[in-house]
């Protein structure tokens, strides 16, 4: 069993723009440009940047909903962009995807026992009792009554639906999910429950997360490890405790100084960050953050920063990538 569950390897996703007449490739969209990472088995990455960075389109490619436009995915030892079709619909059961809505892309017809149910019928698991009576186990696990089975999707309130989508998630036992911002658009008291419930059954069943959010106060408590994305890159990753105490990299000294604080003696001073993301058709030249960067001198126009050991690292893991790392102190 390799240390590892995960590693990722300089992975790109671009996908191609079509235009003019002749519907001819007129550019890319540099969505994941070159990402590295590795997660060890039960424990959790946490994957933040803004919207528009490629979290979802890395998380996509590295559980092989898409192809991946260049890098490697070592899953268990397996390099997935090497299986064929068969073995990857394998891979699949142990690789789940955990989305934002986890019915959007279901029919909007099909009871919770339909939904429960399709995981079975796709790797035809189980006779028809056994699969009954696990759902109903699955079912009480995530804290839903039996009485669901014969309701609709459109029928529950958020939490409650991610609660059937992690039924759905684990219904197999798979051994990591990649849950793409599955409470971002839930209130701060059902958040904490569905966070709670994801630790638990991560204790319980040994899973590994990737998780990806926008906002780094939803990963905080839940990461043993960090990965901040900007633009298609990793920018900066440690443990998550290093991370909030002392980031080197501008843009996540940004993201932290965003996350609000509940006492008024304590309130930090906030960096605004500029602008938007810049559109990763035409990512910025040298560090793609110097166009946003309050600390941007002349030379990050044109020198890429690598993602290197930060300064003053010994034996802990602490990457990060500004050209002006150790140079900078934050206010
Ligand atoms: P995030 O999840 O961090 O918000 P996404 O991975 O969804 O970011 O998107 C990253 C960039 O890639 C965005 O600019 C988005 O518009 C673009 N993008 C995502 N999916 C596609 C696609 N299928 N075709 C073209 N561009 C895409
Ligand atoms: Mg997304």
């Amino acid at each position: 069993m390799p240390d590892y569950i995960l590693e990722v390897k300089n992975l790109k996703m671009y996908f191609p723009i079509h235009g003019g007449v002749f519907r001819r490739r007129v550019g890319w969209v540099y969505a994941v440009d070159g990402v590295s990472l590795k997660v060890k088995a039960g424990q959790t990455l946490g994957l933040v940047g803004e919207s528009g960075c490629g979290k979802t389109t890395a998380g996509r490619a590295i559980a092989r909903l898409y192809k991946p436009t260049a890098g490697e995915v070592i899953f268990e030892g397996k390099n997935l962009s090497r299986l064929n079709a068969h073995n990857l619909r394998t891979v699949r059961r142990d690789l789940q995807m955990m989305f934002q809505d986890p019915f959007e892309s279901l029919n909007a017809r099909h009871t919770i026992r339909d939904i429960l149910q399709e995981p079975y019928e796709i790797h035809s698991i189980g006779s028809h009792e056994e699969r009954q009576s696990e759902i109903s186990e699955l079912l009480a696990r995530v804290g839903m009554s039996e009485d669901v089975l014969s309701r609709f999707p459109h029928e529950f309130s958020g939490g409650q639906r991610q609660r059937i989508g992690i039924a759905r998630a684990v219904t197999l036992k798979p051994k990591m999910i990649i849950c793409d911002e599955p409470v971002s658009a839930l209130d701060v008291s059902i958040q904490s429950q569905i966070l709670n419930l994801l630790l638990e059954l991560q204790t319980e069943m040994r899973l590994t997360y990737i998780f990806i959010a926008h906002d780094l106060a939803v990963v905080k408590h839940i990461s043993d490890h960090i990965a901040v994305m900007y633009l298609g890159k990793i920018i900066e990753y440690s443990d998550a405790d290093t991370i909030y105490q002392n980031p080197v990299h501008p843009y996540t000294h940004a993201l932290i100084s965003a996350i609000p604080v509940p006492d008024p003696e304590v309130r930090k001073k906030k960096q605004i960050l500029k602008g938007d993301v810049p559109s990763p058709t035409h990512p910025p030249s040298g560090c793609v953050f110097h166009t946003r960067c309050p600390y941007e001198k002349n030379y990050c126009k044109t020198e890429v920063p690598d993602l290197v050991p930060a300064p003053g690292t010994h034996g802990e893991i602490h990457l990060q990538a500004c050209l002006r790392a150790g140079e900078i102190s934050f206010p």
